[in-house]
């Protein structure tokens, strides 16, 4: 049955869509080009990427593989309803990579849209399949696609901060750093009236004074990960999914890209391929507010009783 919850979420989706359709017009011819111009600024969120060489091809980000997702044959492999709270305390810790949880959960991670093709390709793929992702989002581009951060909001999603125009955070001034999350989170706000409660530096590039910094101004722990396929150095959708399903194990935070189709095509076998050994999808905050330190998982082995 479906959720009536959801179709109220849709109704309002709808209409604030419905409300945006002047803007967009409007918007239309700007947004190609500044979408093209901050594609080609991106690399790669990695620490270990190097920055593109100059003189390099820009990425190619406009034309689209043509890839459709495949009907769902049967009932599909579905995520399970996971009834876990988000809330976590500013006391969980600065920086994560990974998170120690009781149990076979995992966050996807996609960084660097909206994008305006790959993005909603990416979330009917999700829905399909009842998996929540948490996606940083770079605020230039929420900007422009601001109804697709409303969608990915209304369907259950997390929206993180990425920073405003993905500079090296590492390399800018303390009042730089500050302006580049506040203007992301900002235009996150206006999109889809929501805070976003984590970040992830561009390039994974955030000195240790600067995280504690954010922690204590923003109230953002900093998200890096445990899985990088290296997805956007477009390896093939066969490689990309093949690296997260070797490298995943439980509690690990997946590094991905919608800003990429390949990865986007990758994506069906990548969640299946999840599904299938067991893991549960949740978002980076569930993730977060369910970690155990050390202590609690040693307490939490409950010694035999005689
Ligand atoms: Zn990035």
């Amino acid at each position: 049955m479906e959720n009536p919850l959801h179709s109220l979420g849709y109704k309002a989706l709808n209409a604030s869509l419905e409300a945006d359709s002047a803007d967009q017009a409007d918007s239309a011819k700007l947004s190609r080009r500044g979408f093209m111009l901050l594609a080609a600024s991106l690399t790669s969120c990695s620490a270990a990427a190097p920055l593109k060489p100059e003189g390099a091809a820009p990425v190619k980000t406009t034309a689209n593989s043509g890839y459709r997702t495949p009907s769902l044959r049967g009932p599909g492999l579905r995520n399970p309803d996971i009834a876990l709270g988000s809330d976590f305390s500013k006391s969980v810790g600065v920086t994560f990579t990974r998170v120690m949880v009781s149990g076979n959960y995992i966050a996807i991670t996609f960084d660097d849209g909206p994008h305006p093709q790959n993005t909603p390709r990416l979330l009917d793929m999700l829905r399909a399949r009842n998996i929540k992702a948490t996606f940083y989002v770079i605020g230039r581009s929420v900007e422009i696609y601001p109804q697709i951060v409303r969608r990915t909001v209304v369907e259950g999603h997390e929206v993180g901060n990425h920073t405003h125009t993905h500079r090296l955070l590492s390399k800018l001034s303390d009042s730089e750093v500050r302006s580049e999350l506040s203007r992301c989170q900002d235009a996150i706000g206006r999109a889809a009236r929501v805070r976003p409660r984590t970040m992830r530096p561009p390039y994974g590039g955030l000195l240790q004074r600067q995280r504690e910094m954010v922690h204590a101004e923003f109230d953002y722990p900093t998200i890096l990960w445990s899985v990088d396929p290296l997805d956007w150095k477009r390896p093939g959708p066969g490689v990309v999914t093949s690296r997260i399903l070797s490298g995943t194990t439980a509690g690990g935070i997946v590094l991905a890209h919608d800003l990429h189709s390949q990865t986007v095509d990758a994506m069906p076998a990548t969640l299946d391929g999840l599904l299938r050994r067991g893991f549960k999808f949740v978002t980076v905050s569930q993730l977060l507010a369910m970690k155990t330190d050390a202590a609690t998982a040693q307490a939490s082995v409950t010694p035999p009783t005689y």
